[in-house]
């Protein structure tokens, strides 16, 4: 299979080896073909063999740079009449640089979306592109554009919707700042134009500024991420949610003076990073567009201003300070204006809101006894208050949109959900973080799985084709690590999570001691674990496991919420208690952590599990976000960043799942007339035998190719050698 062209240069090896392609089955490294190489800095470059022997190839590169290499580091290009196809499963060749630089050509002309067989890749363009807007919409609902798209996706849900009568479901996933919650936007504005643009559609497009200013903040990867906890703490450079510093910078003076409302740079939880401010978003603006998207999904005024003393009151609680009483470092509150503004913002009594935060009851053996809280704890004690004030805040006022909206009332039994969740991450330092959300996209991840699986099964049966023969990957193993009673990763932390004295360390050894001989599952050094994802290993350190796994709200807090005048602090309050399995009379501590209570875990997965059975019962749809740079800049794209990407979200996956099965199809007709004159004889016009006679000459092996009724299915790269014999004909 050596080249058969002259070799300008000796060969180094007089022996010709059988330099296959490393990437797929039976292709040689020919003369005249284009292959991609891998250069030092990982990224790859295309060049053309000039010929090929004894293992070794003269490639030239791109500015006429060529180099003698090692055939089997080749990997083979498609031919330059696939350049930018819009479905990477057009592709003859599905190695990890032609998806690169497909995804790559297409994006440096704006085309930013690619299907990937089911799937639609968007990679962000950090612009405004010229995709969007009504003409775009009319042309994607008269379907006279079929260019992949946002819009195409969400057109195709809302046909199957009304066609099958079966709900549906967008999933969309990237990384932090990849484009999830644009491409939702997107998918949201097309769905709304079909109802006409006004009325309730337009109420439901409203509530996208809402969402985003109490749930999005800056970060150090995107000015407006989607995130979840971060009342209390703040990196360098990034901020708190948005709604804080617009309400600081746009209440009306009336609302200043109720709240007693300072600026940003007055609280402390705001204060703990230096940065107040986005470039180019003045805060004070986007406070009215807030209260007037209040004002159209029927918030009523004194919510509004209920809602604003929540985030008053969790700023001030940031400013209650503590001093030390004893030399035991217990503490009593300071009584100040930040202790006294908390009490009235919330309705309760000053006196009954240091205790709060300074003491907790306690049962010990029959007797009830009130201890003191030391510095550390009065603190936690305080931020955990705060972080559930904001929380069930969050939670309450989505309510109060679906109520006003009447979600449930107006449906007509029919939904298209869209879900903007996080992708799975894998950084120097993977945390409890990581490990939830790398869980749920384990679990999302088989839910793509199967429904691939599933679609592909269809189209085969369909065709009549052996459907045997194609095997599918499953991640069940790493799923089981994770969700195994007792001996899994979530019963192992819970566990730990509630002995008074289990630490991070002791969970760690616990992992290795009962999971070590899981395949899924690696002990590693110290307190650190790793685990086999599907998209690649994560060594997770177990550092603050424990701590952000047990729920820190103290029973005396929820207590005080429920003594509170104020309605919303009431409602938390109850709500808080009917999610512990706690009685309301049980109100006594008997140890460090509370075992009644659900764990975070705990409760991520409970809420998994209800996610993933809405998701089972619709038609999913999927979209993957790709962020080009880490610099949030147009025109720039790094091969590096987005191959890891491509990795994590599945989408070589998805390419290495049906590159198991057949994924190149071919009516019988278009097959003979492509290739038919490729053929030494001819002894019949028939479509279906003209095929056969061609793979025959070909010697294309059986375990390559299937003849369905209408279709011939082909494996991966099968085409490729016919198309370049076409082409060097
Ligand atoms: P996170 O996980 O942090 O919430 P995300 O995936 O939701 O991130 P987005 O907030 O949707 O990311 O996008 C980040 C930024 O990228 C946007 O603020 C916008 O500037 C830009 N962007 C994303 N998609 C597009 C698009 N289709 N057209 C123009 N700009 C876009
Ligand atoms: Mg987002």
């Amino acid at each position: 299979l050596a080249d058969s062209g002259a070799s300008p240069l000796p060969a180094p090896s007089s022996s010709p080896t059988d330099s296959r392609w490393s990437d797929t089955n039976t292709f040689a490294v020919k003369k005249k073909l284009l292959a991609w190489y891998q250069l030092s800095n990982g990224d790859w470059s295309l060049g053309k063999i000039l010929s090929s022997s004894g293992g070794e190839s003269l490639i030239s590169l791109l500015e006429d740079k060529v180099l003698r290499v090692n055939s089997e580091e080749l990997l083979p290009a498609n031919p330059d009449i696939l350049d930018g196809v819009d479905d990477l499963m057009q592709l003859s060749y599905l190695n990890e640089p032609s998806v690169l630089y497909n995804l790559q050509y297409r994006y440096s002309q704006d085309m930013i979306y690619t299907k990937a067989g089911p799937v639609l890749v968007a990679v962000n363009p950090f612009k405004h592109v010229l995709l969007y807007g009504n003409d775009f919409i009319e042309a994607y609902r008269r379907k006279s554009v079929d260019s992949p798209h946002v819009y195409a996706i969400a057109d195709t849900a809302m046909r199957e919707m009304i066609r099958d009568e079966v709900n549906q479901s967008i999933i969309i996933s990237g990384e932090s700042g990849a484009g999830k919650t644009e491409t939702a936007k997107i998918a949201m504005q097309y769905l709304a134009s079909l109802g006409g643009g006004s009325g309730i559609e337009y109420e439901i497009l409203q509530t996208n500024p809402i969402l985003e200013a109490f749930g999005n903040a800056k970060t150090a990867r995107n000015d407006n991420s989607s995130r979840f906890s971060r009342v209390v703490q703040c990196a360098e450079g990034e901020r708190s949610y948005h709604i804080f510093y617009q309400l600081c910078a746009g209440a009306s003076l009336a609302l200043r003076e109720k709240l007693n409302l300072r600026a940003a740079d007055e609280y402390k939880y705001l204060r703990q990073s230096s940065c107040f401010s986005i470039a180019g978003v003045n805060d004070a603006e986007r406070f009215h567009l807030v209260v007037e998207a209040m004002n159209v999904v029927h918030i009523s005024k004194e919510d509004q201003h209920n809602v604003f003393a929540m985030l008053a009151a969790v700023l001030w609680l940031g400013n209650i300070t503590f001093t030390v009483i004893d030399n035991e470092n217990h503490v009593e509150v300071v009584q100040d204006e930040g202790v006294n503004t908390v009490a009235k913002l919330i309705g309760c009594d000053v006196g009954q809101l240091k205790l709060a935060l300074s003491t907790r009851k306690m049962r010990v053996g029959n007797d009830n006894i009130v201890q003191k809280l030391t510095l550390s704890q009065a603190i936690d004690t305080r931020d955990a208050l705060a972080k559930s004030l904001y929380a069930s805040l969050f939670e309450w006022l989505v309510e109060q949109i679906n109520k006003s909206l009447e979600v449930g009332k107006r449906r007509t039994g029919r939904s298209i959900s869209i879900l903007d969740i996080y992708g799975f991450e894998s950084f120097d330092k993977n945390s409890f973080e990581q490990f939830c959300i790398n869980y749920a996209n384990e679990r999302l991840q088989q839910h793509f799985n199967r429904h691939l699986f599933k679609l592909e099964q269809e189209e085969y049966i369909q065709d009549g084709i052996d459907w045997a023969k194609v095997d599918f990957e499953d991640n069940q193993d790493c799923l089981n690590l994770f969700e195994k009673k007792p001996l899994g990763l979530l019963s192992l932390l819970d566990e730990e999570s509630t002995f008074p004295n289990g630490t991070d360390l002791t969970f760690a050894n616990k992992l290795k001691q009962h999971l070590n001989s899981n395949s899924c599952f690696r002990g590693e050094r110290g307190k650190s674990f790793g685990v086999n994802h599907y998209a690649g290993e994560v060594v997770y350190d177990t550092t603050g496991f424990l701590e952000k796994n047990r729920d820190l709200l103290h029973m005396d807090s929820i207590q005080l919420l429920a003594s509170c005048k104020c309605q919303l602090p009431q409602i938390f309050a109850s709500k808080m208690l009917s999610q512990s399995d706690k009685p309301l009379g049980l109100s006594h501590r008997s140890s460090v952590v509370d075992s009644q209570k659900l764990s975070v875990a705990t409760k991520f997965k409970g809420q998994l599990f209800q996610l993933m059975q809405r998701l089972e019962s619709t038609t999913p749809h999927f979209i993957r976000c790709i962020k080009p740079n880490n610099f949030q800049l147009p025109g720039t794209y790094e091969q590096q960043l987005v191959l890891q990407q491509l990795r994590c979200c599945g989408v070589l996956e998805v390419v290495r799942i049906s590159r198991s099965g057949f994924p190149t199809r071919m009516s019988h007709q278009k097959f003979a007339r492509r290739y038919g004159f490729l053929l030494e004889s001819v002894s019949s016009q028939d479509p279906l035998s003209v095929s056969v006679a061609i793979l025959h000459q070909f010697n294309i092996l059986p375990e390559m190719y299937q003849v369905g009724y209408t279709k011939l299915f082909f494996r991966t790269g099968q085409i490729g050698v016919l198309e370049d014999t076409r082409n060097r004909t």
